[in-house]
């Protein structure tokens, strides 16, 4: 979108729009994978992370009421050796900066508290709810879950309701002063994995972020919250009610949590496609795949997306070649995220199975660590393709 506004009608190339009047991302974690980090080192960005980042040593998948290891993935430098890339976590609000920051250093010009009212696709013309129009060459909608350019532009003959699961999840944070001043949960800021407590309808998630700063947990539970809603407040002791029979280190860790965001866990179904009729706009992220978050792979799709656009586009001579090159760009992305996509639903009913012979036969799986795996996360076939993705030339690469 341009922000050259002079008769409120441009052609521009290389600017953005966002609904919000400024970064304002939650005080939430984000996991990194290989798959996404490998595209940050290819646009040269990946160094400005260092500073922000934490390399966990492991994923472990946790019994919920005892802590004991179901099953550990390690990370650091496994994930190094086997995918030339690490896995990382991250503050979003860093990651959200870091990546706004390398976009102004190549020019591009942000403009925000602009809500896209709709897209008219044959002209690729943003209408915002101000009444501003954009015209651009191409217009790519990275509007979420809740996507006004969808609805208008892509899949116009409907509106794409999201699917909510029965789950929704607390988000906090928790300072690694706190954490250190109590010798029952210290450990897990001093000894950085991923921890994932599992069971029946609930998970907790948790794990250092902000190079050990904070500590970052993310709480599974049945419940609703609103849609495309990132901020909801959550009630503190409806949420230590949700976990009372976990295991007692979580239980402390729950006393240290001040306060909760909650947010409702929703994806979408397939689409039936991602390009509008035109050729002229195009569908990323969440507005044509949102999933949900058992593969920690949401955000990582969408930065996979971005690479394998760019790469699309930069093969294009002029702009007649624009429409070929989103539909080969729809055709290299579409199966690989909506398999991800089916894999996270997937392994959030392996995670949250209740107790009982199917629970026991996933765990007696897990401990089995003959490379298959019930947590698709773990198994190492899946993890090959997922993890060893390289979106600029649409295969997978392992060293295992
Ligand atoms: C609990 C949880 C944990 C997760 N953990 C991970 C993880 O560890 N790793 C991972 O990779 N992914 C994770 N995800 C998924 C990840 O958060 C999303 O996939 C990612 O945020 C999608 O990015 P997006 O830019 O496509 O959409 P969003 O982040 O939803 O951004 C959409 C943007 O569009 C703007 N917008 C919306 N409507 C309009 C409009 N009408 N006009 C203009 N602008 C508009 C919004 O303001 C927003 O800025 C998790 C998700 C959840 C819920």
């Amino acid at each position: 979108m341009s922000t050259d506004n002079g008769d409120n009608t441009t052609q521009a190339k290389g600017a953005t729009g966002a609904a919000s009047t400024a970064l304002n991302e939650v005080g939430a974690g984000i996991q990194v994978p290989p798959n996404s980090v490998r595209v940050l080192k290819e646009y040269g960005v990946f160094d400005r992370f260092e500073e922000y980042v934490t390399r966990p040593k492991n994923i472990i998948l946790r019994r919920y009421d005892t802590g004991v290891p179901l099953s550990t993935t390690p990370l650091d430098p496994d994930m190094t050796n086997a995918y030339g890339n690490p896995y990382l976590l991250i503050h979003r609000a860093d990651y959200q900066k870091l990546l706004y920051q390398a976009a102004l250093d190549l020019g591009i010009e942000y403009k925000n508290g602009c809500r896209i009212k709709e897209v008219d696709e044959s002209t690729a013309t943003v209408v915002l709810e101000t009444g501003e129009k954009y015209t651009a060459d191409l217009v790519v909608g990275a509007d979420g879950i809740r996507s006004r350019v969808r609805d208008t532009a892509v899949v116009p003959e409907e509106t794409v309701k999201p699917t909510p699961s029965s789950n929704c999840a607390y988000r906090a944070t928790v300072s690694r002063e706190e954490m250190l001043s109590d010798p029952a949960i210290a450990h897990l800021v001093t000894d950085v994995n991923s921890n994932c407590w599992i069971g029946y309808r609930r998970h907790v998630m948790a794990y250092p972020i902000r190079n050990g700063e904070l500590y970052n947990i993310v709480m599974s539970h049945p419940g609703q919250a609103s849609v495309g809603r990132w901020n909801e407040p959550g009630d503190v002791e409806e949420m230590k009610n949700h976990y009372k029979n976990f295991d007692p280190v979580v239980r402390q860790l729950l006393t240290h949590v001040k306060d909760v965001l909650k947010w409702v866990l929703a994806d979408l179904p397939k689409l039936p496609r991602w390009v509008s009729q035109s050729g002229k706009v195009a569908l990323i992220g969440d507005a044509a795949h949102a999933m949900l978050p058992y593969l920690a792979q949401g955000a990582a799709q969408a930065i996979e997306d971005g690479a394998t656009l760019a790469q699309e586009l930069d093969n294009c001579v002029s702009t007649s070649d624009i429409a070929k090159a989103l539909q080969e760009f729809e055709k290299k992305r579409k199966r690989r995220a909506e398999t991800i996509q089916a894999g996270a639903k997937k392994n959030g009913d392996i995670w949250h199975l209740p107790d009982g012979e199917e629970q026991e036969e996933r765990d007696a799986l897990m401990k089995a660590r003959d490379g298959a795996n019930p947590d698709q996360w773990s198994d190492r076939g899946f993890q090959q393709w997922l993890f060893g993705w390289n979106a600029f030339t649409n295969t997978f690469e392992t060293k295992l």
